[in-house]
């Protein structure tokens, strides 16, 4: 049975970290670069390594960032700046940044807490998290994490750290989709979600 050779079989193995990529896809998806765009593909490896070697995190929010502090944490113009959103990922902050609905600041849990995967407060940053709170900067955390088992669970574990700092603390209201992801409920449900929340 023919073999790939090294660099191709290397590069099917690679494209196999891709979400749902199999081994028949990374292979189609090899063969397609090399045979029919070169250029496409060294494009893709160039924008790959820049990325992941230059995008970092803001080291107020979470969020994925170039520089030391996002763009939005730097926003003197945000109309809410003391209104703190708490979101499970930078994916949920862009859905809700599109709605134009929120004018506060943010906080990126980059996923929620999940013992059996060890995910602990330690991951969620929530030590920075309540620095924040003791800061001084905020009136009210508003809880976005989605309304499944994991982002119920983590938004009580934050609502109490808020009840201890003394912030008020509320939750998005009801309306999305149970275990729905956030990024994929429409500006309209998230809209009214934001300006029904409810105090916790
Ligand atoms: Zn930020």
């Amino acid at each position: 049975m023919a073999r790939h050779t090294p660099k191709v079989q290397r590069l099917i193995d690679a494209l196999r970290i891709l979400p749902s990529v199999g081994p028949k896809s990374a292979q189609r998806i090899a063969y397609q670069l090399l045979e029919r765009n070169r250029d496409g593909g060294l494009q893709l490896a160039d924008a790959l390594t820049s990325a992941m070697q230059g995008v970092g995190s803001c080291a107020s929010c979470r969020t994925f960032c170039e520089q030391d502090v996002c763009s939005i944490c730097r926003d003197e113009q945000r109309a809410n700046a003391r209104q703190l959103c708490v979101v499970a990922s930078s994916a949920d902050l862009y859905a809700i940044e599109h709605t134009g609905m929120f004018h506060g600041r943010y906080f990126v849990l980059r996923g929620l807490l999940s013992p059996l995967d060890g995910i602990g407060p330690q991951q969620l940053g929530l030590e920075l998290f309540a620095q924040q709170l003791q800061s001084g900067h905020y009136d009210e955390v508003i809880l976005a994490t989605n309304p499944t088992v994991e982002g119920e669970a983590t938004a009580h574990f934050i609502a109490e750290l808020c009840r201890q700092s003394n912030i008020a603390v509320s939750r998005l209201a009801q309306g999305m989709p149970v275990g729905g992801e956030l990024e994929y409920v429409d500006g309209n449900t998230l809209s009214y979600a934001f300006s029904g929340r409810k105090q916790v």
